[in-house]
């Protein structure tokens, strides 16, 4: 019998709810079922597949309120984004319900006869996703793995398990098939590895740390898994002296205090070309004071709490290494892993909070001298996931664009994900895609079949 875990509500540290905590057997069980229902899934035509996925939809739909509210209480965001993000993963699905019907091949000229190729699922899939977006992760990867005809074991973290355990009772409320999609919650170290070295499973899609990202790459390796993996980053936020520095730094806060800065896309470094430097901190100190940090039920809420005490007690190392505080915000007293915005500048290149990943509502700005050292500046990372470039001078942000290793870059704009454009890192922050009309690529094996014609 699995024993009880106990999720808290980072804005209350009180206990939210308690549902079974997974070991290894259950996911054995739920790899044992998701085997069982396989066959059945590949074999329906892609419009069947495709009317399941619009289903969902609509069940999602009745219960985005709902679904919403759960990932507010659990992972400790505003309602609002919290809405935001259940849209997104509603989305997502509507995106790949087309998908089935898309999963074309190619005719290739060859001597004798006919070649062509197919796309064939995987088999059973392993998604492990993270705690700071918990349903929309899940979603990135459920949506175009069933899509192209597999079935799924989904792990979510077990700070957040909410919305993913629901989601699977949603999943069969929605009459997709039993065994199609599978929840374990329980522990990385436990269900995860499992999950990871079990030999029915063909591939693990991963959203988390860098370092557990390694050791799932090298655990796959045994039975040699396809693996994407969407790790960490630290990202810049380059802003020229010749941008709109109103509108950059008045978007600067969301890009990094958004989700607590709890976001592998948080634009942790901004990069100011040193003759406006003065003028930036002021500007972004300005909009930095406005954010409202409390209650994520609140709707006026901007930012919450840090998801755990040991998050919390992570990010406020950052402030032990003697970086100059430029500016530290406010934040609730009591209970709640609660921590103030803070912008550390300006920050030596080789400081720890200017190369590591903070996870945490803490900026730190860094000026560069000119375009060739800010490109030089935003590469110099293991990382290179995410960035934004601010300047009126479009061949200058085309130039760096190309320039800057990373998997996504905005100009003059602070987002990194659409549904319909590919999402995914460089360097250590991971490999593979996902989102965007390829994504069922990473979830299907291409055949190439040959007809003689002799
Ligand atoms: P982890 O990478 O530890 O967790 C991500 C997921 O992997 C969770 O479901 C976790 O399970 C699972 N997991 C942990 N260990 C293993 C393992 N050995 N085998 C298989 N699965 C495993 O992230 P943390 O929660 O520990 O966060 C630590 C840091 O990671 C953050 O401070 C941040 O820097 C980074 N991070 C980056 C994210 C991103 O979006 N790129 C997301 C989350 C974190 P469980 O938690 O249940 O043990």
């Amino acid at each position: 019998m699995p024993d009880a875990l106990q999720v808290i509500e980072p804005a209350t540290e009180a206990v939210l709810d308690t549902v079974p905590r997974a070991g290894t057997a259950e996911v054995d069980e739920a790899v044992a079922r998701a085997r069982g229902a396989f066959p059945a899934w590949r074999a329906l035509t892609p419009s069947a597949r495709a009317e399941h996925l619009r289903a969902l939809v609509v069940v999602l739909e009745e219960h985005h309120e709902e679904l919403a509210l759960l990932e507010a209480r659990n992972a400790g965001k505003p309602i609002g984004d919290a809405r935001g993000e259940i849209g997104m993963a509603i989305e997502t699905f509507r995106y790949y319900s087309a998908a089935p019907e898309r999963l074309l091949g190619e005719t290739i000229p060859v001597a004798g006869g006919e070649a062509f190729t197919v796309r064939e699922p995987l088999g059973i899939v392993g998604l492990i996703v993270p705690w700071n977006f918990p349903l929309t992760i899940a979603a990135w990867k459920l949506a175009p793995a069933l899509a192209a005809g597999n079935t799924t074991v989904l792990k979510p973290a077990e700070l957040t398990p909410l919305s993913a355990i629901r989601f699977g009772e949603l999943a069969l409320e929605a009459g997709l098939p039993e065994g199609v999609v599978n929840v374990v919650a329980g522990p990385g170290s436990t269900c995860g590895k499992r999950l990871v070295e079990h030999p029915d499973v063909a591939k693990i899609a991963f959203t988390g740390s860098t370092e557990v990202g390694r050791s799932i790459a090298a655990g796959a390796a045994q039975t040699i898994k396809r693996v994407t993996l969407e790790l960490g980053g630290k990202s810049a936020n380059i802003v020229f002296a010749d941008a709109d520095l109103e509108r950059a730094a008045a978007q600067a806060p969301g890009a990094v205090f958004g989700n607590a800065g709890q976001d592998c896309c948080a634009r942790s470094r901004i990069l100011v070309e040193a003759s406006v430097l003065d003028r930036f901190m002021a500007l972004l100190e300005e909009h930095v004071s406005a954010i409202r940090v409390g209650d994520p039920l609140d709707p006026d809420t901007q930012m919450g709490p840090l998801i755990s005490a040991a998050q919390r007690a992570s990010v406020a190392s950052f402030l032990e290494d003697g970086d100059p505080v430029a500016f530290r915000g406010s934040a609730p007293d009591g209970a709640g892993y609660w921590f103030a915005p803070t912008i550390l500048g300006p920050v030596a290149r080789d400081a720890r909070v200017a190369r590591e990943e903070v996870f945490g509502p803490i900026v730190a700005v860094l000026p560069f001298a000119d375009e060739a050292d800010a490109v030089a500046l935003a590469n110099d990372s293991i990382y290179g996931l995410s960035g934004s470039i601010w300047t009126r001078d479009g061949a200058k942000a085309l130039r760096v664009a190309r320039a800057v290793d990373s998997g996504v870059l905005s100009i003059n704009s602070n987002t990194s994900v659409r549904v319909a454009t590919p999402f995914g890192g460089f360097k250590q922050s991971g490999y593979g895609r996902e989102l965007g009309p390829h994504a069922t690529d990473a979830y299907s094996e291409v055949k190439s079949i040959y007809f003689s014609t002799s």
